[in-house]
């Protein structure tokens, strides 16, 4: 064999080989990230929730470290550069710009179209109404650790106001990471006070994580329990570390109890509930930024079948399910729950289309509706629930249906409104 025949066949075969392969992933990646970037244009996803990275294109080398960072699929490349290519995905950890390798990232709240509103808070995380103070996501920054680490501080600062002559230290309002981390600090420091939860259980945002969604987070310090060592788990073992904690500590939340008002009264406040009032020198808000659900404000919306988010649709097996709403979560609960046996679902929304939804759930609930599995009922309104049905009226027509579980999905009232009406000041960012 010629010495020319054994370096074609060493060096120069293996080296097209790889180059051949190298390209055509680069090539596939780039159509499927253009594909993604297009269908979330055409589905209205384009607006990132808060905090979000910019990617610099005269910076970028388009070396993928940031796609292999977000947990969240929310980055691509898209002709050699980053690209935010999923903005509805992003949740604003940052992972993508820390692992940058040129610094071509930076983390921004809003974008030019849509400004995001940004509490102004002192570093000891007190609003310019003095006594009232603002922990975790409400304040900007998303993430477990982050929640936790400013629900702490901020109770230790309420500590700091000393001893009241209210009923009540403090009233802390939301359960998630911040208002958790904040209920351990105020008994830590012995402090007189309430925790609220408009939901059944604690947990927050971290409650409607997809199921066996990966959790990205970083080992915390939480008060009366210690460090808590973990930097990748799931969202049931994450629920079960609150539980835990709960069982551990023996904090005492408030379920179901939503806080409605809250009204200055000389140095302290009044906060008025869903079920009464409290009277408190100092407020904590860890209500984070997902709002309060939207209800339809109908006879019946009080029946313990009626729920605001889909868990598990198992648990709907064998029974009449009416999903309300025509938005993704909308589609997407109609469409699991009828994909379970013995179930038998109704989706119905007040216009004539699902106008602002990813292609893909629109194709599943299409597809869901000629197997015959689910029944759209666009056009329609619920007018009331009752124990074992729901009374609709579409175009005019009143339609009766046998109901066990009805699950509205019809968006949410945002916290930023409200904070504002009760005077404190917030900034609106558009992508700084
Ligand atoms: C899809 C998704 C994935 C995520 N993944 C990660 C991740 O992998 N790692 C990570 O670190 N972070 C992640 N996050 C972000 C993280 O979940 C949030 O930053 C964190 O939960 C914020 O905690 P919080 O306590 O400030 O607010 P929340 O968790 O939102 O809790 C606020 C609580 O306040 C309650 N509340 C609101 N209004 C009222 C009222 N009027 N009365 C009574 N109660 C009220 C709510 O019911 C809720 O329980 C993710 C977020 C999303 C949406
Ligand atoms: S901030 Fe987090 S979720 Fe958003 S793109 Fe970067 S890594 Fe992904």
């Amino acid at each position: 064999m010629s010495d020319e025949l054994i370096i074609y066949i060493v060096y120069v075969i293996p080296l097209v080989l790889v180059l051949f392969f190298y390209t055509r992933r680069h090539r596939v990646r780039h159509k499927v990230h253009k594909e993604t970037l297009k269908e979330n244009v055409a589905s209205g996803l384009t607006e990132p929730a808060t905090l979000h990275p910019v990617i610099d294109p005269n910076i970028c080398i388009g070396s993928g470290g940031c796609l292999k960072a977000c947990p969240e699929h929310a980055m691509g490349i898209i002709h050699g550069k980053g690209v935010l290519i999923s903005p509805a995905n992003c949740i604003g950890h940052g992972a993508c710009a820390f692992s940058c390798p040129v610094g071509a990232i930076k983390l921004v709240f809003g974008t030019e179209k849509r400004g995001v509103d940004i509490p102004m808070v002192t570093p000891n995380f007190e609003s310019n109404i003095p006594g009232i103070f603002i922990a975790g996501e409400l304040g900007g920054m998303g993430l477990i650790r982050k929640a936790v680490e400013q629900g702490k501080q901020a109770m230790d600062s309420i500590q700091k106001r000393g001893r009241s002559k209210t009923p009540h230290d403090v009233v802390i309002i939301g359960a998630g990471p911040a208002g958790m981390s904040a209920t351990l600090t105020a008994k830590h420091h012995g402090l007189r006070s309430v925790t609220l939860e408009q939901e059944d259980t604690f947990g927050g945002t971290t409650l409607h994580y997809p199921r066996g969604k990966v959790v990205m987070t970083a080992p915390m310090n939480l008060p009366l329990v210690g460090k808590i060592n973990i930097k990748e788990t799931t969202k049931e073992q994450l629920m079960q570390l609150w539980e835990g904690v709960v069982a551990k500590t023996g904090i005492k939340i408030n379920f179901s109890e939503r806080m409605e008002k809250i009204e200055q009264q000389g140095d302290a406040f009044k906060v008025t509930t869903s079920r009464g009032s409290y009277e408190t020198q100092s407020v904590l808000l860890c209500i984070g930024r997902r709002g309060t659900p939207r209800k339809l404000g109908v006879s019946g919306e009080n029946l313990e079948k009626v729920v605001y988010r889909l868990l598990d649709p198992e648990q709907y097996r064998g029974k009449h399910v009416l999903v309300v709403g025509g938005g993704d979560a909308a589609l997407e609960a109609a469409v699991a729950i009828s994909n379970e046996p013995g179930t038998h679902v109704t989706l119905s929304y007040r216009s004539n289309a699902f106008s602002r939804v990813k292609p893909k759930n629109r194709k599943l609930a299409d597809e869901a509706s000629k197997a015959g599995q689910l029944t759209i009922l666009l056009e329609s309104t619920v007018k009331e629930i009752r124990p074992k049905s729901v009374l609709l009226d579409q175009k005019g027509d009143a339609i009766e249906l046998h109901n066990d579980a009805v699950i509205i999905c019809a968006g949410g009232i945002l916290p930023t409104p409200f904070l504002k009406e009760i005077g404190v000041m917030v900034e609106t960012r558009y992508g700084t």
